[in-house]
């Protein structure tokens, strides 16, 4: 239909450089560019219902490794296991691993689609980042002393205020650790820096990990996608992490970059708009 339509438009501007007047040539185009915006439109429900399908799909995958596994486990214990005083433990203790990893994963469902839907409205503020970063890294000394890796935000000596949404960012920045810790091997390091430039602060979470293939660089941000599935999974990680970092911070009018080498490290950043002292006086009147 739009080639005809097209044709039909071409044939109009000929006969009206040749001189003779198409009374139908401006309805003629008219059509043609609505129906070019309905195919627009078309082509764009169609990408969207084939990634809704996808994305079901992907969903009832990632359900079905824990439940099927928590099942597993309490289906032998009750076949039997459950008299063998070592086995129950084990096997309970299994099953109790994946059933956290099922609530993991449900919640990072729910903050994904709230954050879609625009149910979780940002509140944005003036917020001290180094604060935020300190208190994130107190929340996962744990995690990290565990691996016996050094995890440290850099001091700096002027104040990183910036314009954003505190608890939102403190997930950005948490999902960001959490991860550098994940994929670094014992003995590693997790740092956070800061550069702080005129308009921008860029923050800095840099590993000393296992690196990322550059070929993985540009998908890691899809939601499940996993640069080794099976690895990634025995880590206990949900495979939304950044698809949930990207979200926040597009909110927030940015994005997250990622450069890495593998066996060397790699270090994922985000810009946020400095507060100037003129802002936060405004927020004192
Ligand atoms: P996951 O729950 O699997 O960690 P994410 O969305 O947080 O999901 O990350 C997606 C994938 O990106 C991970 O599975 C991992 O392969 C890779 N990745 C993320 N952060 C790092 C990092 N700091 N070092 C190496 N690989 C990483």
């Amino acid at each position: 239909m739009m080639s005809k339509l097209r044709k039909k438009e071409l044939s109009g501007i000929s006969k009206e450089r040749s001189g003779a007047l198409n009374p139908l040539q401006k309805i003629n185009e008219e059509i043609f560019s609505f129906a070019a915006l309905k195919q627009r439109e078309i082509d764009e429900l169609k990408k969207l219902e084939a990634f809704r399908k996808e994305f079901i799909a992907d969903v009832s995958h990632e359900l079905k490794t824990p439940i099927f596994a928590a099942q597993g486990f309490v289906h032998t214990l009750l076949d039997g296991a459950v008299n063998d005083r070592n086995v129950r433990s084990k096997f309970l203790r299994k099953a109790a691993k994946s059933l956290d990893g099922l609530d993991a994963l449900v919640q990072d469902l729910l903050t994904l689609s709230q954050i879609e839907t625009g149910d979780i409205k940002m509140h944005f503020e003036h917020i001290d980042l180094y604060r935020l970063c300190q208190e994130v890294v107190e929340q996962l000394e744990e995690k990290a002393d565990k691996k016996k890796i050094k995890l440290k935000v850099e001091k700096n000596h002027q104040k990183i205020l910036v314009f954003a949404d505190w608890q939102r960012i403190t997930q950005v920045v948490t999902n960001l650790v959490s991860n550098a810790i994940n994929y670094t091997p014992e003995d590693g390091e997790v740092i956070i820096r800061f550069d702080i430039g005129k308009k921008n602060i860029t923050t800095f979470v840099a590993d000393t990990g296992e690196g990322i293939p550059v070929q993985h660089l540009g998908r890691i941000f899809e939601r499940f996608y996993r640069v080794d599935k099976s690895r990634s999974r025995e880590k206990g990680g949900t495979g939304l992490g950044l698809a949930i970092v990207k979200h926040i911070l597009e909110g927030h009018g940015s994005h997250a970059e990622v450069e890495s080498t593998v066996g060397k490290g790699s270090i994922f950043s985000f810009k946020l708009p400095r507060s100037r002292p003129d802002d936060l006086n405004d927020d004192s009147d």
